[in-house]
């Protein structure tokens, strides 16, 4: 058995395993299974963070083409039903957007009452929809923000929202969404600010977890030179705290956690880039149009939306994407010569 060059032993070669077994998960040739999907809803967004979106927002998705709250319904429940899909979050663009959202969530809380669902939002708006979406079923949600001063934040985002995002992360924690994870991407802008984020998540009681920036922007502007790296984090972070490694919390989790001055908080470090876990990958994607997008940072999807249209069964459905995911690819190559971003940006596939 060959093994390929991701850190991870457990990825076999294309030649160890020719044909799909009939296994009833989301098995890729690689030997790695899907167990979490990620579903995207939309693609519009109330921000246009520079590492996202474009300044006019991505081209809008024909309402026909975008899933229905039913169709979506019925997607996760075959993939919960048929695949061994363990947990699902929603995402975007900016979930909250759609105005349907606590529909999906608790047509899907009806039909599996332990699965986890969660969402991945900006936190625009959550103060206001919150109560509804834990009433829904919710669990979690998973909020993103980069910085809390607000002149870079209007910067980064091209919108001066910062105070309706703070405000969505105390909802968050006052309908009981614990823990309430913060999920910040850093550039050379924000890279400074990264102290006082942490500060102001220790202060807040809030998960911190930085995640670096991968070459999945729109405007196509990322840099290998002046990406912001783990490492280059830590250096800043030190500067006004201790951090002690507290290791991976589980496999599929891929962030690595520090103890913050002695603990009990600790805050997070996902190296997307610079330590690649593509060996570890346990998703599938959803995307808004209907389309199956077993990795990231490929741009082949497979369409499920036209057979879920044309009537086909259940059985039908989990095949289509059985066969998708056993083609998943080994990993997103970005440290490879020639490398070239997926066509679509992150918001357009759902991060
Ligand atoms: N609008 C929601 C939000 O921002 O949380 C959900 C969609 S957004 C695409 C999901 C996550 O992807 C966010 O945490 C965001 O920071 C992250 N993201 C977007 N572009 C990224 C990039 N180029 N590299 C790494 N993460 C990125
Ligand atoms: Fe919108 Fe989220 Fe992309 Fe920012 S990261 S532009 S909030 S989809």
């Amino acid at each position: 058995m060959t093994s390929v060059g991701l850190g991870l032993p457990s990825i076999r070669s294309r030649r160890g395993q020719p044909r799909r077994p009939p296994a009833p998960g989301l098995i890729d040739e690689y030997g790695r299974v899907a167990r979490d999907l990620r579903v995207s809803i939309t693609e519009k967004c109330t921000l246009r963070c520079t590492y996202c979106m474009p300044e006019q927002g991505l081209p809008p998705i024909d309402s026909h083409a975008l899933l229905t709250a039913s169709e979506i319904i019925r997607l996760v429940d075959i993939a919960v039903r048929h695949l061994g899909i363990r947990e699902v979050r929603f995402t975007g663009g900016e979930p909250l957007i759609r105005r349907d959202l606590e529909k999906i969530i608790a047509g899907c809380r009806r039909l599996h009452s332990q699965l986890p669902l969660s969402i991945t939002t900006n936190a625009i708006g959550l103060d206001r929809r919150a109560e509804g979406l834990a009433n829904a079923g919710l669990d979690r949600v998973n909020i993103s923000l980069d910085t809390v001063d607000r002149a870079l934040f209007t910067r980064l985002t091209r919108r001066d929202r910062l105070p309706s995002v703070l405000a969505g992360i105390r909802a968050a924690r006052l309908h009981g969404f614990t823990p309430v994870k913060v999920n910040a991407v850093l550039n050379a802008d924000t890279l400074a600010t990264a102290e006082d984020l942490l500060q102001w998540c220790l202060n807040e009681n809030v998960q911190l977890r930085f995640i670096e920036q991968m070459p999945l922007d729109a405007d196509r502007t990322w840099n290998r030179t002046d990406a912001v790296t783990a490492d280059d984090l830590l250096g800043v972070l030190r500067r006004r705290f201790r951090l002690a490694p507290h290791g991976r919390i589980d496999s599929s989790a891929p962030a690595e956690e520090w103890t913050v001055d002695g603990g009990p908080a600790r805050v997070g470090i996902i190296a997307s880039v610079t330590r690649a876990f593509c060996g570890d990958c346990d998703r599938t994607r959803l995307t808004a149009e209907g389309t199956i997008r077993p990795c990231l940072f490929s741009d082949t999807e497979i369409d499920l939306r036209s057979a879920l249209r044309a009537g086909v069964s259940d059985d039908e459905l989990a095949k289509s994407w059985r066969d998708a995911m056993w083609r998943k690819q080994f990993g997103h190559g970005i440290d490879n010569e020639g490398f070239t971003p997926p066509a679509r940006s992150m918001g357009a596939i759902g991060g």
